[in-house]
């Protein structure tokens, strides 16, 4: 077998929600068609000339509007989580507009089982190899969880909100963060209420695009420890990492009359994403000497995680309305670049 490619350890896979009601009711148009078999979408300009070409755009999965969430985990998260518990890291980001379905894709639905989303299902996954795995295995898992707004790290589990860690580097460790809490979880339940305690916490501010809006980089990171015999009788120790990152909404700032300090939010939220582009697009590439890691806390972070023996996946979600159309396109682009 050939050798993995780099550029195969990055996949970018999109995802289109349904239109929302609301878009319904208001009568707005999707521009966009979903080729799932052949991995593409047209997406049609609302304002284009009359005979105008929809765009083409290629991905290594491509969700449409009726995609189910237990789709994209098999086909999407599977097999990051999969390379993780044999002792690899990897990571996971949701990127896109606010509004576009990433919380949806990551989180989910937690009431209905269905609509449960990559996190929980990739807690489901883990504690259920862990249960058919042999008795000679033993592992320990750990979370964490924290949130990067405006270039500061906050832990998302810690009972003082108003604490801010640090970011260190040592030669032993590499980058950490410092003071940071770690739970040792024994199930999914354990998992489940700490993913739910940290989003209480997690920092929501209101812009005129969405209430919902999310202007922070969201982290949930789970450790898995395996150790077991080998055939010369020691104990052998594999760790592997995972990271769930839901990225702040991907949005222009001028579309969302951003001023002041919502203005220089807006900036480093463009700085750590359009860093995060930059790195895998230099992954991908596999020539490029310089990987900008450093450049953002988000790429810093998440440097032991990108690249090397890790599995990244960037789900892009695009919502289908024609409004969106600029945003949907500049999503497409950034997610394109990236492979
Ligand atoms: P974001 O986190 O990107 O701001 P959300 O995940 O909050 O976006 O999604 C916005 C709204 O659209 C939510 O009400 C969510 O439930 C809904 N939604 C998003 N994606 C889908 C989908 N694939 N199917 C059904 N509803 C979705
Ligand atoms: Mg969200």
């Amino acid at each position: 077998m050939a050798p993995e490619k780099d550029s195969d350890k990055v996949k970018v896979v999109v995802r289109i929600r349904p239109l929302s009601d609301r878009e319904i009711h208001s009568s707005f148009k999707s521009v966009i068609i979903t080729d799932e078999l052949n991995c593409c979408l047209f997406i049609a300009n609302p304002n284009g000339q009359d005979g105008e070409p929809p765009k083409v755009f290629t991905f290594d999965a491509v969700f449409g509007p009726d995609s189910k969430q237990m789709d994209v985990y098999n086909l999407a998260a599977r097999p990051i989580v999969e390379n993780v518990l044999e002792g690899y890291n990897g990571t996971i980001f949701a990127y896109g507009q606010t509004g576009t379905g990433k919380t949806f894709t990551m989180e989910g639905v937690r009431s209905v089982p269905e609509l449960k989303g990559i996190i929980p299902n990739s807690f489901a996954h883990i504690f259920g190899h862990i249960a058919k795995a042999e008795d000679d295995k033993k592992f320990l898992v750990r979370v964490s969880y924290l949130e990067i707004y405006n270039e500061e790290v906050r832990d998302l589990i810690r009972q003082d909100q108003s604490v801010r860690l640090e970011v260190k580097e040592r030669p032993d460790v590499g980058v950490y963060v410092k003071d940071l809490i770690t739970h040792v979880v024994h199930n999914a339940d354990e998992m489940d209420k700490i993913m739910n305690l940290g989003n209480k916490n997690r920092a929501i501010g209101s812009t005129n695009m969405n209430t919902h809006s999310s202007r922070s980089h969201a982290i949930f990171t789970i450790t898995i420890e395996c150790s077991e015999q080998g055939i010369d009788k020691k104990q052998h120790l594999r760790v592997g990492k995972l990271h769930l990152v839901d990225l702040a909404g991907s949005e222009r700032q001028s579309k969302t009359g951003a001023t002041g300090i919502r203005l220089k939010e807006a900036s480093k939220i463009n700085l750590s994403l359009s860093t995060l582009g930059n790195v895998i697009s230099a992954l991908v590439d596999g020539r490029s000497t310089h990987i900008p890691y450093r450049n953002s806390k988000l790429t810093r972070l998440l440097q032991d995680s990108l690249g090397g023996n890790s599995k990244t996946l960037m789900c892009a979600n695009v919502g289908p309305a024609e409004y969106n159309y600029d945003e949907s396109i500049s999503t497409l682009r950034y997610s394109n670049r990236a492979k």
